[in-house]
């Protein structure tokens, strides 16, 4: 299964260490989007109207890797676009108090400060340790949110511990879905398809089981007056093809990439240690895919990843504006199955050698 999911990935000229940015389309999924473009020569709506049942098989693919159904799946054109249409429909009155971490997605926190303003809001942040890693849950919250996987850090959040206190959950499994175990249980999750699940870029989906579905209020768009299921929170407009493309891309996809995934981002922890005098922040055995590399004195992260990227490395400079809890720019490195121990020393060898 390993080999023919990565044999199927379009070819790259590059070495691609940036799937926490944006993943490797396969080949199936590209031709089976350029199919469906084809198609809506004869009349888009005919051509998505053919392409339902594909488009749902998506909806169960990804349902299902948190213990859900397709009629929980809605799409939108990004996890960011999910999170804030969530957020609008929740239940909360003035007053609602809602825990929040410092990990927090940059474009997330800027929502959820612009409701909690609006709407009367409380936002409690929760404690961490040094990793961002919530460590308790305050009793007397309405609601508790944070990414699973940070962008900005392989560190993954103790999810079943907070589910186990009770509190609904609003998960963003944008970076964790496809990289590490998610729980089942949250009261909501929002996704994306572009990063470690490998579909094309903007479609994002959220995962909403019917019971708390039917405490949202829907967004005010006319697929909330046409539908009375899951539909009514998908975008009323989309590339479609990207839907179609998404769909295969989740089929795709298999748990038994998660060990591998793993073991390379283990691998590199290792390696990188130290390499130019750059610095590994995650611990080694984190069951992530992503390392991120605290510069040595005066180097600039930018600058490097832009080196790094002449050389033919694809990697991240997250810039310290990603989230609350950075205190300057990390340079990022995210470990897909298709990356190889070689890559990986020849990355060492090259920050050893170019770091600005
Ligand atoms: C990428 C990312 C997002 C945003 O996803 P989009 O699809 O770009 O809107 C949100 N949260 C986390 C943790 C991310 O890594």
């Amino acid at each position: 299964m390993l080999k023919r999911w990565v044999d199927d990935r379009l070819p790259t000229q590059r070495t691609h260490l940036d799937v926490a940015g944006s993943g490797r389309l396969s080949r199936t999924a590209f031709d089976e989007q350029v199919a469906h473009l084809r198609g809506e020569a004869d009349g888009a709506y005919v051509a998505e109207a053919e392409a339902a049942g594909r488009i749902d098989g998506g909806r169960a693919a990804v349902a299902a890797m948190v213990g859900l159904t397709a009629a929980d799946v809605a799409f939108s054109e990004g996890a960011g676009v999910s999170f804030a249409t969530l957020l609008d429909g929740w239940p909360l009155a003035s007053g609602a108090r809602i825990g929040t971490a410092s990990s927090e997605y940059g474009g997330n926190a800027l929502v959820l400060r612009d409701r909690a303003d609006r709407r009367g809001w409380t936002l409690v942040p929760l404690e961490v340790d040094d990793l961002g890693r919530v460590t308790a849950v305050p009793d007397g919250l309405d609601l508790v949110t944070f990414p699973q996987v940070a962008s900005q850090r392989g560190v993954a959040q103790p999810v079943a511990e907070v589910l186990a206190c009770g509190v609904p959950l609003l998960l963003d499994v944008a970076q964790s879905l496809g990289q590490t175990p998610v729980p089942s249980g949250a009261a909501a999750y929002v996704g994306t398809s572009r990063k470690w699940l490998c579909g094309p870029r903007g479609v994002g989906f959220s995962i909403v089981p019917g019971t708390w579905q039917d405490r949202l209020e829907p967004p005010p768009t006319l697929n909330a007056s046409a539908y009375d299921d899951v539909r009514r929170w998908d975008s009323p407009e989309a590339h479609v093809a990207g839907r179609v493309g998404f769909a295969r891309a989740a089929q795709q996809w298999s748990p038994a990439l998660l060990p591998v995934v793993h073991a390379a981002a283990a691998a590199a922890r290792v390696l990188l240690q130290g390499a130019g005098g750059w610095r590994v922040v995650e611990p080694v055995e984190e069951p992530t895919g992503i390392t991120t590399l605290l510069p040595p004195d005066g180097a600039d992260v930018a600058a490097t990843r832009a080196m790094l990227l002449a050389e033919g490395f694809v990697t991240s400079a997250v810039p310290a504006t990603r989230a609350a809890d950075l205190q300057g720019p990390v340079l990022r490195v995210s470990t897909a199955a298709w990356v190889t121990p070689e890559d990986l020393d020849r990355l060492a060898a090259a920050l050893a050698r170019r770091t600005a």
